[in-house]
C-alpha cells in the first residue's frame, strides 16, 4: 500500500536538506517497506547533498538506518511482519562471483542499486508524483522506506533501534576496516585519521584489537577529547603540530603498523601513507571526490614492504558482521550508546547536518515516532 512519510530531501547539490512528505509505495516482487525507528546522519549524506558524491537529485537521503518490517512483498520468504532490519546502502544480490566468493560488499551488481532499487525503478515520489532517487538504494532518512531485500540484515530484537542503526555504517564501516580490512594484530601501532562517526569506530576497533598505540589525528580539540573515550592513546591535534607523519613518526619511534583514513582527501591518504613504519598498511576509509588524486613515494612500496588499500562498508559481510556486531556490543566489548552525542526529529534534520559540518557530534541520529 501507499504510505505517506517525511523524508530528508536533497533537490539541489549546495543547498540545504529540506524536509517533505513523499509516498512510499509498498513493496514490489523481492522488497520490503519499513517503518524507521532511527537513521544516522553521515558524512556521505552530506557529500551526496554537495555533489562530492555525485548522485543525482532529488534523492532521499540516508544509509545507516534500523526499522521493523511493515509489509512484505511478493517472493520474499526470510523477513516477516514486526522483524527488525538494518539497512545495507551495498546492494549484495548473493549470486555473483564476488558474493558467492565471500566478498558481498563487492557484489557485481551494486553498481546497479546506487540511487535506485536494483531493478533501476523507486518507489518513492514527491508531493507532485515526481519519482525520487534514494540514497544507496536506501533513501531511510525517512519515516518509511520500500527496500530491495538484498539490502536488509535482519538483526535479533532486544537492541534499541538507534544503536542498530549506527552498525549500517559507521560502526560496521570503522570496525571492519580494523578487523576485516586490515586484520589489527594484538600489540600492534595504529593511527587513525579524522574523528568522525567512522574514525571513532576505527579507534574503538583498534582498541578492541589489542592495538598497543592508538593515535587519534584530527583539527578538532573535541573530536580528540572524544578519541580518548573511545581508546585512543595518543592525539595529534593538527592545530599545534604541521607534519602529522613526522609527529606519529616521533610517537611511534618509526612510524605505524596501520593507519587509517576516514576523512576522504588525497593530502590525508599521503600523510596517513608516510606515517607507516616498515610493513606497514595504509587502510583508506574516506570516500574522496572522483577527481582527487594521491600520490605515493613509489619505492616505499617494495623497500619497506607497505600497503594502501581501500575498505568499503569494512570489507564486511553484512549479513555475519552486522549481527556479530550488536552481539559485541551486548558483550559490552563495543560503545554504542556513547557514539549518539544528539538526537534529532525529522523537522530538525537541517540542523543534523549543520551540527557534522561544525563537527559537533560522534554522531548524530534522527529518530522517528
Ligand atoms: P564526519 O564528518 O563525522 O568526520 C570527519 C572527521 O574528519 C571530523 O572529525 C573532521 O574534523 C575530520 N577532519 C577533517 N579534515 C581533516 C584532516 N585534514 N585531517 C584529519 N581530520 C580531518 O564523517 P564520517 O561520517 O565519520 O565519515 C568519514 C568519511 O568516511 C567520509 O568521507 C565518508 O564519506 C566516508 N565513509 C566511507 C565509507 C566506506 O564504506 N568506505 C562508509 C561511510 C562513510
Ligand atoms: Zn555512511
Amino acid at each position: 500500500m501507499d504510505r505517506q512519510a517525511k523524508a530528508v530531501v536533497c533537490r539541489e547539490w549546495g543547498q540545504p536538506v529540506q524536509v517533505e512528505t513523499i509516498t512510499v509505495e509498498g513493496p514490489k516482487r523481492g522488497e520490503i517497506t519499513l517503518k524507521i525507528a532511527a537513521c544516522g546522519v553521515c558524512h556521505s549524506d552530506l557529500s551526496a547533498t554537495t555533489g562530492k558524491i555525485q548522485y543525482p537529485p532529488p534523492l532521499v537521503l540516508g544509509h545507516e538506518a534500523a526499522g521493523v518490517v511493515v509489509e512484505v512483498g511478493e517472493g520474499v520468504t526470510d523477513f516477516q511482519e514486526g522483524d527488525h532490519v538494518v539497512s545495507s546502502f551495498i546492494s549484495m544480490c548473493g549470486k555473483c562471483r564476488q558474493c558467492v566468493r565471500g566478498r558481498p560488499v563487492l557484489c557485481e551488481n551494486a553498481r546497479k542499486a546506487m540511487f535506485t532499487l536494483p531493478d533501476g525503478t523507486v518507489r518513492t515520489k514527491d508531493a507532485n508524483g515526481e519519482p525520487l532517487n534514494v540514497f544507496g538504494a536506501c533513501g531511510v532518512m525517512a519515516e518509511y522506506a520500500t527496500m530491495h531485500v538484498d539490502n536488509c540484515v535482519k538483526v535479533e530484537p532486544g537492541v534499541p533501534l538507534q544503536n542498530a542503526a549506527l552498525v549500517g555504517c559507521a560502526v560496521m564501516t570503522g570496525v571492519g576496516a580494523v578487523f576485516n580490512t586490515a586484520r589489527v594484530e594484538p600489540g600492534s601501532r595504529t593511527a587513525v585519521f579524522g574523528i568522525g562517526g567512522v574514525g571513532l569506530n576505527a579507534i574503538q576497533g583498534c582498541a578492541t584489537a589489542g592495538a598497543e598505540m592508538v593515535i587519534a589525528v584530527d583539527n578538532n580539540p573535541k573530536k580528540l577529547a572524544m578519541a580518548k573515550e573511545f581508546g585512543a592513546t595518543h592525539t595529534v591535534d593538527l592545530n599545534e603540530v604541521d607534519d602529522a607523519a613526522k609527529a606519529i613518526k616521533k610517537l611511534t619511534g618509526g612510524g605505524v603498523d596501520y593507519a587509517f583514513e576516514c576523512v576522504g582527501a588525497g593530502p590525508v591518504v599521503e600523510q596517513a601513507y608516510k606515517a607507516l613504519g616498515r610493513g606497514g598498511t595504509a587502510v583508506v576509509v574516506g570516500v574522496a571526490d572522483p577527481k582527487d588524486k594521491t600520490s605515493i613515494t613509489t619505492l616505499t612500496l617494495p623497500a619497506d614492504e607497505r600497503t594502501l588499500k581501500g575498505s568499503w562498508l569494512g570489507s564486511s559481510r553484512p549479513q555475519h558482521d552486522f549481527p556479530r556486531i550488536l552481539g559485541l556490543y551486548k558483550a559490552g566489548k563495543l560503545k554504542l550508546d556513547e557514539l549518539i552525542t544528539r538526537t534529532y526529529t525529522i523537522d530538525q534534520a537541517a540542523e543534523a547536518f549543520d551540527d557534522m559540518v561544525a563537527g559537533k557530534n560522534a554522531r548524530g541520529v534522527i529518530v522517528f515516532d
